[in-house]
């Protein structure tokens, strides 16, 4: 059928002729809005046989005894055991993307670097009617850029992607074009899911198999500024009920005194590798577990195996991997390091294979939180369709932005709230 509003998803019926046509190798469809639905058509797919030439139309009609062709008629080659129903419209995937500047709504500091804004690519793949959405978010420190994203995608054949998609085989495809990339990969990815759901009519979370009632809180993140900054910041959180804050420094207790001259929220703390003293940061361990810390993220360097295994095996606040833990092989080497890991979209290469980790954590007794980059609602709800599966959630991006190109979705109670519509749920401004 052709839904007329502009979505448009073909079966063979719909260019079923509504009389009976004898003329050899041809038939008509009537209605001209037709033509404009059909080009369309043609211009996503290899369709043959089909044409729509006015001689074609003339010689048809000729057969059939009419004197004109008339302008707007669509004329499709009919073969001699071809009852149009046995037509098949193959409609190709077509891969598109643009780059966009995401705007921080404060200049952004972590241990090691600064930044005003983060590069994106936003990626829409097509099929049947349907648009799944997917973007790779580039934060500079992760190696990716425009550059590495366009030589990435322009290496893509949107066509090895067939519906209903395997996503194991999809992720190898992926990984055979070149290594790394994770944030571009991640980006086709999230668009194929979003994709599915849509053409399935099903929610990412439900096909996932997470519930909406297991949604974590997710907290708020504060980057390294001064004690007016951070306080400012602070009463930003909004509706977020955990607060998390960017330690390395050695100005790490007045931060976190500062913080709590302002709120007793529980605190998430993320040191980025900027601890360096195994006993002082044992120490920290403990003052921050007083000050109501729940979890720590990789305090030392990723590198230092033993040393954050030295920590875990005595902090009494659960000591998360982060950039120790890319992919799935990582998982397996996070344990007896950490108590558990933070897997993000970005990192991954996706939903498929942040799912696969999640699996394998649970299988090795490992705690899981979900966390982001600078990411729209896209990349977030991706994760949110996910995080129901984990420990503790970290899908702030939409609050720390300032340009996001879609609707923030609905967040409630310091949760974000998964709807029941096809796909990720994304609402375009
Ligand atoms: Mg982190």
């Amino acid at each position: 059928m052709i839904d007329w509003g502009g979505l448009l998803k073909f079966t063979c019926e719909c260019l079923l002729p509504t009389g009976p046509f004898d003329s050899p190798g041809l038939c008509f469809a009537r209605p001209p809005s037709l033509r404009q639905a059909v080009k369309r058509v043609l211009s996503i797919k290899k369709i043959h046989p089909l044409s729509a030439t006015r001689r074609e139309g003339r010689q048809a009609q000729r057969c059939r005894g009419e004197s004109t062709a008339q302008a707007g008629q669509i004329i499709f080659p009919r073969s001699h055991d071809c009852s149009l129903e046995n037509f098949s419209f193959e409609f190709n995937m077509q891969l598109t993307y643009q780059p966009f500047e995401l705007e921080l709504k404060h200049t952004f500091t972590i241990a090691k670097f600064s930044r005003n804004s983060t590069p994106l690519m936003l990626v829409q793949i097509a099929h049947e009617g349907c648009i799944g959405y997917g973007e790779a978010s580039m934060v500079p420190y992760m190696g990716e850029s425009y550059q590495s994203a366009n030589d990435f995608l322009s290496k893509v054949d949107a066509n090895q992607f067939k519906y209903p998609f395997d996503f194991a085989s999809i992720i190898d495809y992926l990984d055979s074009i070149a290594p790394g990339n994770p944030a571009i990969k991640a980006s086709i990815d999230i668009a194929l899911h979003d994709l599915e759901g849509k053409l399935k009519g099903e929610p990412c979370w439900k096909i996932l198999g997470s519930d909406p009632q297991q949604m974590p809180l997710t907290s708020f993140t504060i980057g390294i500024d001064t004690p007016e900054m951070m306080i400012k910041k602070v009463k930003e959180a909004g509706d977020c009920r955990i607060i998390k804050v960017k330690l390395g420094r050695d100005s790490d207790k007045e931060l976190i005194s500062t913080i709590r001259s302002v709120t007793d929220a529980p605190l998430f703390v993320d040191a980025n590798q900027g601890w360096t003293d195994l006993q002082q940061s044992l120490d920290m361990t403990h003052w921050l577990h007083e000050q109501g810390v729940l979890l720590i993220e990789q305090p030392m360097l990723k590198t230092d195996i033993d040393s954050n295994a030295w920590l875990t095996e005595r902090s009494p606040v659960p000591i998360i991997g982060d950039e120790s833990v890319q992919r799935l092989p990582d998982v397996g080497k996070a344990k007896g390091v950490y108590h558990g890991i933070n897997i993000k979209l970005m990192k991954s290469a996706g939903m498929y294979e942040t799912h696969q980790m999640i699996l394998k954590a649970r299988e090795l007794g490992l705690k899981l939180m979900i966390g982001c980059m600078s990411e729209t609602s896209c990349a977030t709800l991706a994760a949110a369709a996910l995080a129901p599966q984990c420990d503790w959630a970290d899908l702030d991006g939409p609050f720390l932005t300032s340009n996001n190109p879609y609707k923030i979705p609905e967040f409630k109670d310091g949760k974000w709230v998964l709807n029941n519509d096809a796909g990720l749920g994304i609402e375009m401004l």
